[in-house]
């Protein structure tokens, strides 16, 4: 989107809707097996020229505005320095992907397709956000492939304890290594869903016991299924509809906790 001078990008919050550890390879980096969906909750980026990050928005706190922040890293890598405003609107670090996702916003934004290994140097899930719909994402990141998917209908919830993602990869106990089952062919079922998991759900819960609560929370509203994304501590749960999603959303919402009905696609 432009705007004058300006230009506008949406970077979508990252939900794993399934996330299996099929492996561990010789140099420490987690094989996984996720189907990767992108819900319209978002950060919002807004470009101009010049060369530095401003971060606004309710989760502005803590965002590194140095290189350590991933929409830096990004346009060094494509080499197009820019002014960035960020509209932080997604809780972190969260299992939603928002610095991923920030940093594929802004790489869509000024055209740079950087090679898939440039991209999963800035992180594991910076190829999976250039295109934000759902996909199977394996390897380390890097192994991408389309899934066709109806849109689903979900609830997010972020209980606002921060769980370091490598502090739930070390907590996990030796898994099954078993890859997700086959996809149908016209995309995931409600049963299909179901019958997956998310491996690091368990670990996560070990260090942060609000996560089966917020997992009950879910439930109790009236979720199909319940389940973390990522490594933490976002949960989602999932409706027949928008207009059941938004009225358990409302309902939910006094908890507390950060909570958004969204549509994943
Ligand atoms: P993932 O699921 O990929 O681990 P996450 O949702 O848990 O991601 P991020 O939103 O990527 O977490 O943020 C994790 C940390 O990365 C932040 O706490 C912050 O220190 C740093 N960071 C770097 N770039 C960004 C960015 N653009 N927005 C937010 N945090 C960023």
């Amino acid at each position: 989107m432009t705007r004058g001078s300006t230009d506008t990008a949406f970077a979508p919050a990252k939900v794993n809707l399934t996330l299996h550890v099929t492996g561990r390879r010789r140099d420490g980096y987690h094989l996984l097996d996720s189907l990767v969906a992108f819900a319209d909750v978002v950060d919002v980026l807004t470009v101009e020229r010049g060369d530095a990050l401003t971060v606004c928005g309710p989760f502005a706190d803590g965002v590194p505005t140095d290189d350590r922040n991933l929409i830096r890293r990004a346009l060094r890598l494509a080499g197009t320095p820019r002014a960035v405003m960020l509209e932080k609107n997604l809780p972190h670090p969260a299992g939603l992907g928002g610095g991923s996702s920030d940093a594929a916003a802004v790489l869509r934004l000024v055209g740079a397709c950087p090679d898939p290994a440039a991209l999963l140097s800035l992180g594991a899930d910076v190829p999976v956000c250039m295109t934000p719909r759902a996909q199977r994402m394996r390897g380390i990141g890097e192994i991408l492939s389309p899934v066709p998917m109806p849109p689903l209908h979900a609830v997010l919830i972020n209980p606002g304890v921060a769980l370091p993602t490598g502090r739930v990869f070390a907590g996990l106990a030796t898994t099954d290594n078993r890859p997700m089952d086959a996809l149908p062919d016209a995309g995931p079922t409600l049963d299909w869903l179901a019958r997956q998991r998310n491996d690091l759900e368990p670990p996560a819960r070990q260090i942060a016991p609000v996560i089966g609560d917020v997992l009950s929370a879910l439930r109790e509203a009236g979720a199909d299924i319940a389940r973390m994304s990522g490594s933490g501590a976002t949960c989602f749960g999932l409706w027949p509809s928008r207009a059941l999603a938004d009225k358990a959303a409302h309902e939910l919402t006094l908890s507390g906790w950060w909570v958004r009905a969204c549509t994943l696609i």
